[in-house]
C-alpha cells in the first residue's frame, strides 16, 4: 500500500497483545489512522493504553464495540479466531479483513521464507534462522516464534531474509502475502475447533501459504505426509518450484535419506549433507525438520559445509524434547510444547524406551478420541483416553499406570521409581490452563522440580 493510500485508510486492529501492538505501531508510523480494540479489561491493560496514547492510537478495552468495525481495514491479531463474532461483524459491514502477517508483509522488501505445519514450526524456523546466521546471510526470525513480523518490519532495514513461523490463523486473512520460499511441514488434525471442526477447512487454510506464489517461488513440503502431499498436488500454482522431502523417496529436487545420510538433490546434482545420526536434535520428526530447514537455507544461499556445522551444533528450542538433566543414569526430558497427540507420538519414537511419560497436566483442550495418545502408544492402549482430565497422569510404560495430583508429586514418583537407563519424559498431549499459564510455565516448573531433586 502506498503512503498516500495508507494516510487515507482507517485501520482497526482487533487484539492489543504483542502482534496487535506491533502492527498498530507500524501502521501509525507510516501515517495511518489506527484504532485498537482489546478484549481484556482496562484495568489489566494500563501499560498498553499508555503505549498507545504515546503513539497517538485511539483504543477501547473490555470488548469490541461498533467502533471497532468503523474502519476500512480490520486487522486481526493471530489470537483472534476467524469465527469470532467481531470478525463476522467486520465482514458483514464490508470491511476488508486482513491478518497482522499480511500487513507486515506490505512493508517488507526482502525475500520471505514462511514456515507452517501442524507441528515443528518453531523448531524448523529457529533452525533455518540459525543456518542463515551461521552462513552470514542477513536475516531475521519472526512470526509466532517471538517477535511479531510487524515489529521487525518497523525496526529493521527490511531487505534481509525474513524467516517466519506462520500459523494457519494468520494465513486465514492474507491477500497479497507471497513467500519466495514456503515450507509445509505436515498437516494433522489440531485446532479444528477454530475451523468449524472441519479438517478440510484447516487444510485449505494451511494451503493459503502458496496461494499467491508465482513462477520462480519455491515450495518445500513433506512428501511422506499423505495429507500434505495430496493438498500440494491439488493446489500448487503453475511454475512454482517443488522441493519435496521424505525419508526414502529420491525426488528430482528436494531432500531425502539414503544409506544413513541426509542428502540434497538439486539442479547441480546430489549432495551428501551429513550422517543422519550426527544431527544434534533427536527423533524422526527432527530429521524431517532438519531436511526442511536445510532445503530452505540452501535456497537462500547457505553453503553445504555451513549447513552441516549448524545441524551438528543446533541444540534445539526450549520445551521441545529439551534435555534437562542426567541423574544417576536417569535422563529427564522436557517436551512441554507437545500439546497435541502427534507430537507425543514423535516424542515417544525419539527414545528407545521412555520408561515414564507424563500425559496431561490439569485440564486441556479436548482430544479427538481417535487420536488420543492411547491409539499411538503401544503399551498405553485406549484405556488411558479419559484420565487426562483428572490431573497429571504418570504413565509407566511396561508397568502399571499411576496418577499423581500435581506436577511435583509426578516428578517425585517418577524420580523415585526410575532406574539407570530410564528416560523420564514430560510430553503431555494437551494444554493445562487450570494448572499453568502456558506450556512455557509448565516446562519451567518441571525443569525446576527436576533440578531440585
Ligand atoms: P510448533 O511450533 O509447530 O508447535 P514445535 O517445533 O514447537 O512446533 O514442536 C512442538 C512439538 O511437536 C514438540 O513437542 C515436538 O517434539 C513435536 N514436533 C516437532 N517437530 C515435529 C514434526 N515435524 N512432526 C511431528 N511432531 C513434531
Amino acid at each position: 500500500m502506498q503512503e498516500r493510500e495508507l494516510r487515507a485508510t482507517r485501520f482497526s486492529v482487533i487484539g492489543g497483545a504483542r502482534s496487535g501492538l506491533a502492527v498498530a505501531s507500524l501502521l501509525r508510523s507510516r501515517g495511518a489512522e489506527v484504532f485498537v480494540s482489546e478484549q481484556a479489561a482496562a484495568e489489566r491493560s494500563a501499560e498498553l493504553r499508555s503505549v498507545l496514547d504515546r503513539l497517538g492510537v485511539a483504543c477501547e478495552f473490555g470488548g469490541h464495540t461498533a467502533r471497532a468495525t468503523e474502519a476500512d481495514v480490520v486487522v486481526v491479531s493471530p489470537g483472534v479466531s476467524s469465527d469470532a463474532p467481531i470478525v463476522r461483524e467486520a465482514l458483514s459491514r464490508g470491511c476488508s479483513v486482513v491478518s497482522e502477517l499480511e500487513v507486515a508483509s506490505w512493508f517488507w522488501r526482502g525475500p520471505i521464507v514462511a514456515i507452517t505445519g501442524t507441528n515443528g514450526k518453531t523448531t524448523t524456523t529457529a533452525l533455518t534462522g540459525r543456518m542463515l546466521s551461521d552462513a552470514r546471510i542477513p536475516s531475521v526470525v519472526a512470526g509466532n516464534i517471538g517477535r511479531a513480523f510487524s515489529a521487525v518490519a518497523e525496526q529493521t532495514r527490511g531487505d534481509e531474509v525474513a524467516v517466519l513461523e506462520v500459523s494457519s490463523f494468520q494465513l486465514d486473512h492474507v491477500r497479497t502475502f507471497r513467500p519466495a520460499v514456503a515450507v509445509l511441514l505436515n498437516i494433522t488434525p489440531d485446532h479444528l475447533d477454530r475451523y468449524g471442526h472441519s479438517f478440510e477447512r484447516y487444510i485449505a487454510s494451511k494451503m493459503r501459504i502458496i496461494e499467491r506464489q508465482k513462477e520462480g517461488d519455491a515450495l518445500i513440503y513433506n512428501a511422506d505426509d499423505e495429507v500434505t502431499r495430496q493438498a500440494v498436488e491439488r493446489s500448487v500454482p503453475a511454475g512454482v518450484r517443488l522441493l519435496p522431502f521424505g525419508l526414502s523417496r529420491r525426488p528430482a529436487e528436494g531432500a531425502f535419506e539414503e544409506d544413513g545420510m541426509l542428502k540434497l538433490s538439486m539442479a547441480e546434482g546430489t549432495t551428501d549433507v551429513l550422517a543422519v545420526e550426527a544431527i544434534s536434535i533427536p527423533g524422526i520428526h527432527n530429521r524431517y525438520n532438519a531436511m526442511a530447514a536445510t532445503l530452505a537455507a540452501r535456497l537462500c544461499g547457505a553453503g553445504v559445509a555451513s549447513l552441516r556445522s549448524t545441524l551438528v551444533n543446533f541444540k534445539g528450542v526450549e520445551h521441545r524434547l529439551e534435555f534437562v538433566r542426567d541423574r544417576a543414569g536417569v535422563k529427564f526430558v522436557n517436551d512441554s510444547k507437545a500439546t497435541n497427540v502427534d507430537s507425543v507420538w514423535y516424542a515417544l519414537q525419539s527414545f528407545a524406551s521412555p520408561s515414564f511419560c507424563f500425559w496431561g497436566a490439569g485440564q486441556g483442550k479436548r482430544l479427538q478420541p481417535a487420536r488420543a495418545p492411547g491409539a499411538h502408544a503401544r503399551e498405553g492402549g485406549g484405556r488411558h483416553r479419559g484420565i487426562r482430565r483428572y490431573g497429571t497422569v504418570l504413565l509407566r510404560f511396561h508397568r502399571p499406570t499411576t496418577t499423581a495430583s500435581s506436577m511435583a508429586e509426578a516428578v517425585r514418583i517418577a524420580a523415585g521409581s526410575a532406574v539407570g537407563g530410564d528416560i523420564v519424559l514430560l510430553s503431555p498431549a494437551c494444554a493445562s490452563f487450570d494448572w499453568f499459564e502456558n506450556y512455557e510455565h509448565r516446562g519451567r516448573v518441571f525443569k525446576e522440580l527436576v533440578m531440585n531433586l
